[in-house]
């Protein structure tokens, strides 16, 4: 690390009160070129000048120094504000639908991306070929549950007057429910009649094999309790549902999901060795809804594998209520998922090549694959637009980067990793030097700052004061994200920076249909480009 500038040009821009003027830069006298910094106080349209910043700054003190930066950061955010891109390209990019790694729709999207960056005139687009794991859903999977105890529920409530049927949403006792007042979307509003077996929405786990079976339920919320009815035999023949919720008390969300995401992963492998013949799974969200949530799921070679399903939230309170008062429950599922052979694709490069060091890269980006629910305009839509409309910005802003900047889509980190696996191989394989990467992989929410490793803190902490201004001071130490991770097996000194926006939506959409575009704010989703493109200047800045 070191505080050295690069002088950036021989235009200077002075700014007297909101009236710019361009003059030449030998030419500007002192006095004016601290006029000029002293006058910036609000965001403004600044479009017009060019690359003046570091004029300053070379020559200036380090007070000086910063307020230049100032000046480069409301030049970013006026860029991302007024003029920017992103919300249009994710709106396009989702109009494409979903993109799992595999799938036509995927490969049409790459396409896009390709053909779209190269209109932006960066100093390379490219894709590198990645071979990728290709796992379909299939025929629409279908489930009911069979409870006369349910029906029982409906019918006697349905005489009591019309108020009952609310009455007895809200009387049936969820008491371990994080939502026991049914603030939600319920199953129980959606017209349900007396009946012999109730559909319910599931959503096979991503790597679920197929299947067809009809069994018992038994509620498990914890491993230990799993293992103890597996070893007296209770799950033979059984559909085990898995039900621990997110902690809700946990005020980062991931936090919450990393609390019980282990039963989607490891679920079916828990359950087969104790005879179970299929799992479900609470979907892992903070919401009470009707939305399955996928993700992937994980087999042992040897173990048998079992077919395994996301149920929503409303509806795993349901079962986990009525397995406990209705001992003929029953569940049947019909899953219809395959696995075909791998096939090729490819993550997607954009570069602005360094002036002064171009063979270190700064890499910055998102997954480009997402699941078969929704449209990924979240996870990962946003990371990726991040990207390209952060290399976008300062290149509108006239900024020359030292270093080679990397907008970097990675493929197929939703269900097998390849995308990052294969960019960290290749650019070792190609003496590709990567200096610092910053992965965006929680979604197009407010920003609130970044997960910063400790070789890169002490730079970044300079301008802390400056982020906060934005909103994003919030600085964490450590950084990393599953695409970039496997780049420090091959450059151990890189500093890695995650993204970090606002968590509390995120787990509402996360993996299921209702992730698409219509749940991204445009203003949130500019806020978070401009933000990697001042952290993405500062680590240019920073960095040797
Ligand atoms: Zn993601």
């Amino acid at each position: 690390m070191n505080g050295f500038r690069k002088c950036l040009s021989g235009i200077s821009i002075v700014i007297l009160c909101g009236v710019t003027t361009i003059i030449s830069a030998n030419a500007v006298p002192a006095h004016l070129k601290y006029q000029k910094i002293e006058c910036v106080k609000n965001i403004s349209d600044s479009s017009t000048i060019g690359q003046e910043f570091s004029e300053v700054s070379t020559k200036g003190s380090s007070q000086t120094a910063l307020k230049s930066d100032s000046l480069i950061f409301q030049k970013i955010y006026a860029e991302a504000l007024l003029r920017g891109h992103s919300y249009s390209l994710l709106g396009e990019l989702c109009s494409m639908g979903p993109r799992l790694s595999g799938s036509d729709n995927a490969e049409k999207a790459i396409q896009w991306a390709v053909n779209e960056l190269k209109k932006y005139s960066f100093d390379r687009v490219d894709t590198q070929s990645v071979m990728v794991p290709r796992w379909e859903r299939g025929e629409k999977e279908q489930a009911w549950f069979y409870s006369e105890v349910f029906t029982q529920i409906l019918r006697g409530n349905r005489l009591k007057g019309s108020d009952a049927l609310e009455k007895m949403v809200h009387g049936v006792q969820f008491p371990s429910s994080p939502h026991p007042e049914w603030e939600c979307e319920s199953y129980l509003e959606q017209g349900l009649t007396p009946s012999k077996r109730y559909k319910m929405p599931v959503a096979a786990l991503g790597g679920s094999v197929s299947g067809s079976v009809r069994a018992g339920l038994i509620s498990v919320r914890t491993k230990r309790e799993l293992d103890s009815l597996g070893k007296e035999g209770k799950l033979k023949g059984k559909i085990v549902l898995l039900a621990r919720p997110m902690e809700e008390s946990l005020l980062n969300t991931f936090q919450a999901y990393g609390g019980c995401v282990n039963q989607r992963v490891n679920g079916a492998v828990w359950c087969a060795p104790y005879g179970a013949v299929a799992v479900l799974v609470r979907s892992v969200s903070n919401r009470c809804d009707m939305h399955p949530h996928t993700g992937v799921t994980h087999y042992d070679p040897n173990i048998v594998k079992i077919p395994i399903a996301a149920v929503p939230t409303s509806i795993s309170d349901i079962l986990e209520y009525l397995s406990q008062k209705d001992p003929a429950l029953e569940i049947a599922l019909d899953l219809f998922c395959k696995t075909l052979p791998d096939r090729p694709s490819a993550n997607i490069l954009a570069e602005t090549k360094g002036q002064m060091s171009p063979e270190k890269i700064i890499a910055f980006g998102g997954h480009f694959d997402s699941w078969d629910q929704g449209d990924g305009a979240h996870d990962d839509g946003a990371g990726c637009i991040h990207a390209w409309e952060a290399l976008r910005i300062l290149k509108a802003i006239g900024y020359q980067p030292k270093h080679t900047l990397r907008a970097v889509f990675w493929i197929n980190e939703e269900n097998g990793l390849r995308g990052g696996e294969e960019y960290a191989r290749l650019s070792k394989a190609k003496n590709e030097v990567h200096i610092a990467a910053l992965e965006s992989d929680r979604g197009g929410f407010t920003p609130r700052g970044f997960g910063v490793d400790s070789v890169l803190m002490p730079g970044v902490k300079k301008y802390q004061a400056m982020l906060s201004e934005y909103g994003v001071g919030l600085l964490e130490m450590g950084g990393g994200g599953a695409d970039i991770g496997p780049l420090k097996k091959y450059w151990s000194s890189i500093g890695f920076v995650s993204f970090i926006p606002d968590s509390q939506r995120y787990f509402d959409v996360h993996h299921a249909e209702t992730d698409v575009f219509s749940s991204v704010n445009k203003r949130e989703l500019e806020l978070g480009a401009a933000a990697i493109a001042a952290m993405i200047y500062i680590l240019d800045q920073e960095l040797d």
